[in-house]
């Protein structure tokens, strides 16, 4: 079927509000518009009839690829039986309780129980809820500040765009709510003294979180919340120890844990969670997109045994928990979520991150290590960023009215290429889905290859 572009896309101009979008460019056609009618494996396809590699699989969530007919009928017969009931009050079906004991399983790390959600903003709006009720239960009045990281990435809702550490999300929004704090993000291709190991990096980042800690008062400080990697702010794994050291400062002053692994979880970084990679030893863990591969709205708070105790505690003073959502644990994202870890498993995907993804990693190192546009290429598993620099030894940032990492991203859409422009900085991001095959890593390689070199041709 052929469609209009042009009338759709005028329709569009006049009648919606995208997300992250320049409102009024958009809005009077002054910036480009893409209306996108179909996906299979990798590659998506707009109404002109272009073809892209997705090197980005959506927004990091289309783990499965595009196109899974296994899906559709798992969502078809799933809403032909029961397209919806609600989980107040003890209702379930067979589909949550199943799903809820698999994904406690495949957490471990003490584990307990899943609350369900529709989005990853709205999971950590729920965090930060659980963590207010764990303490007052406890009669800790005064323990609500939940502590998160510069460049950290955990929505744009009030409390998950206050716990996200990107200004943008914040300015003109009256954000942060005032118990959120952001500490240093461990960023080692930025630390404060070229001299400083990984390590030092670390124990540095540590040292940063517990002068904060101690600044605000331990006993006003609830939680740290972070991602294993970080992801918006820039994709970049932490510093050798960095979790281990981080989670020395938060047993000394009774501070829970929250690993957001929105985008690590189910096998991105080659191993099912990133918290269990880099034993983060969390207390709650937030989970979403590679839940079900976006193929429903579906996110997860997953809750350790040790604040499991205390809610419960909690009901015997309070009654029944005041926290529900009309749509949690839909059934539609139930049965989305319980056929997307079945083909995880079947086609074994979180190795394929682990293979695949070493080979990104060494291909994106071979191509861009010495690149005279690259200051650093970095990455984990099926996740890498390239981050542009106008003087490689000094490290040095790009004027950036110059907008280089948009400039690159535009490029690599002209090689046929989807490759992220990531909102801080002049970094270039790839998450392709986990099916992605050698073959393909080549391919995504050169034509973002072909990319950098025009724009460095371009620039210098
Ligand atoms: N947490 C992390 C780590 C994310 O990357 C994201 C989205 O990119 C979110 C939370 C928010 O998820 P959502 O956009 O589904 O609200």
């Amino acid at each position: 079927m052929t469609i209009d572009t042009q009338k759709i896309i005028e329709i569009d101009r006049q009648n919606v509000f995208h997300a992250s979008t320049h409102l009024k460019q958009h809005a009077h056609g002054e910036s480009p518009a893409r209306i996108i009618t179909g996906a299979q494996g990798i590659r998506i396809q707009d109404s002109l009839g272009n073809q892209f590699i997705d090197g980005f699989a959506g927004l990091y969530c289309v783990n499965i690829g595009y196109g899974r007919n296994e899906m559709a009928e798992a969502i078809y017969e799933q809403a032909k039986q029961l397209a919806y009931y609600h989980t107040y009050v003890g209702h379930t079906t067979e589909g949550m309780a199943t799903l809820s004991e698999r994904i406690v399983t495949l957490a471990g790390q003490g584990m307990s129980k899943v609350y369900y959600g529709m989005s990853g903003s709205d999971a950590n709006e729920t965090q930060l809820k659980l963590v207010w009720y764990y303490n007052n239960i406890l009669g800790r009045k005064e323990k609500k500040k939940v502590i998160s990281r510069d460049r950290g990435y955990h929505g744009s809702s009030i409390a998950s765009g206050s716990m996200t550490g990107l200004p943008v999300f914040h300015a003109h929004f009256d954000l942060p709510l005032e118990r959120i704090k952001h500490t240093v993000a461990p960023v080692y291709y930025r630390r404060p003294d070229d001299a400083m190991s990984e390590l030092e990096f670390s124990r540095y980042c540590a040292q940063k979180l517990e002068e904060m800690i101690l600044a605000e008062g331990p006993d006003t400080v609830a939680a740290m919340i972070g991602e294993p990697v970080l992801g918006t702010g820039g994709i970049v794994p932490p510093p050798q120890g960095y979790w281990a050291e981080i989670r020395k400062v938060l047993d000394k002053y009774d501070i829970l844990l929250i690993a957001d692994e929105v985008v690590c979880g189910f096998g991105r970084l080659g191993v099912d969670f990133g918290s269990q990679y880099y034993e983060m030893k969390p207390d709650l863990i937030t989970v979403a997109k590679g839940l079900t591969s976006a193929y429903q709205p579906l996110s997860g708070v997953i809750v350790g045994e040790r604040v499991w105790q205390v809610l419960e505690q909690g009901t015997d003073t309070y009654g029944a928990i005041g926290h529900g959502y009309t749509y949690s644990g839909h059934p539609m994202g139930i049965a989305a979520a319980i056929a997307n870890l079945d083909i995880i498993e079947r086609e074994n995907l979180t190795g394929n991150a682990r293979d695949t993804g070493a080979y990104l990693q060494q291909r994106m190192q071979q191509t861009f290590a010495e690149h005279p546009l690259v200051g650093e290429v970095r990455g984990i598993g099926l996740l890498a960023a390239l981050e542009f620099s106008s003087d490689r030894s000094k490290r040095q940032h790009f004027d950036p009215n110059l907008k280089v990492g948009p400039m690159v991203s535009a490029a690599c859409l002209e090689e046929g290429l989807i490759a992220r422009a990531m909102p801080h900085g002049d970094i270039l991001g790839f998450a392709p889905p986990l099916v992605v095959t050698r073959g393909e890593v080549d391919d995504i390689v050169a034509r973002a290859e072909r990319a950098v070199n025009k724009v460095t041709d371009k620039l210098i």
